[in-house]
């Protein structure tokens, strides 16, 4: 089974200041690729499902896509969870430890947004969705030195386990930026898998810290969507 991930960040209309709308998409557009998913026999699952399924503790579902969510804007609540709930599917969610509750600091040209806080992310995992990492302050991790990394992906893991009272198992790369090295760094902190900006889809037997991923933003007709869907279905999984 090769397993599809998509990665989504803003589900918003994009404000007429955004000069780059890649990390948009629009609510109504987010509510019409589902659909196309559900069509499709897709079934949503979680990061950590997936990576329970690579390790053979736990099964899947007949055709499953993990819907990912990076940054952890407040608007994966307000528009992309109730529709998400009203298929039963469970989310994926990458937060960045130092800004919970704050704005996208990391980024002073994009349109400001509000990040989920703590409360919020904590009623996530009660509700079955998965939370994961995004390093504290959504660092670049390739090039950073030993320590500032260690902080960066150890630290982010612990603040979330702290302020989550749950075990955090999975890390985003920002930027989708790793190599080897980051890889290890990654591994090193203690997580146990990670997901990447690859366009490739993820198969039991793969490497669990490059997941492969499939980035969703901009405008998208429904059916270049779909198009796309089924090309990431059918591109070999080779990591
Ligand atoms: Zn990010």
């Amino acid at each position: 089974m090769w397993i599809p991930a998509l990665c989504y960040h803003r589900i918003e209309v994009p404000p007429h200041v955004a000069r780059d709308d890649t990390n948009f998409v629009t609510p109504d557009m987010f509510a019409g690729q589902l659909d196309w998913m559900k069509r499709l026999g897709y079934t949503g699952v979680t990061i950590g499902q997936v990576l329970a399924w690579q390790r053979g503790v736990a099964s899947l579902p007949t055709r499953p896509i993990a819907i990912t969510f990076d940054d952890a804007y407040d608007s994966v609540v307000s528009q992309a969870l109730p529709r998400l709930s009203a298929l039963g599917w469970p989310c994926t969610v990458y937060a960045v430890s130092a800004y919970l509750g704050d704005r996208n600091r990391w980024d002073p040209s994009a349109p400001p947004a509000r990040l989920l806080d703590a409360a919020a992310l904590r009623a996530m995992l009660q509700a079955g969705h998965d939370v994961g990492a995004h390093t504290r302050h959504h660092r670049r991790v390739r090039g950073l030195n030993g320590d500032t990394a260690r902080e960066e992906l150890a630290g982010c893991r612990e603040d979330l386990e702290q302020s989550l009272g749950a075990a955090c198992t999975s890390f985003a790369f920002p930027y989708g930026s790793h190599d080897r090295l980051t890889v290890q760094r990654v591994r090193d902190a203690g997580y146990a898998g990670a997901v990447t900006l690859k366009r490739r889809t993820i198969r039991k037997g793969g490497d669990p810290f490059r997941l492969g991923r499939m980035s969703v933003g901009g405008p998208l007709s429904h059916a270049l969507f779909a198009l796309k869907l089924a090309k990431l279905q059918f591109t070999p999984s080779v990591i």
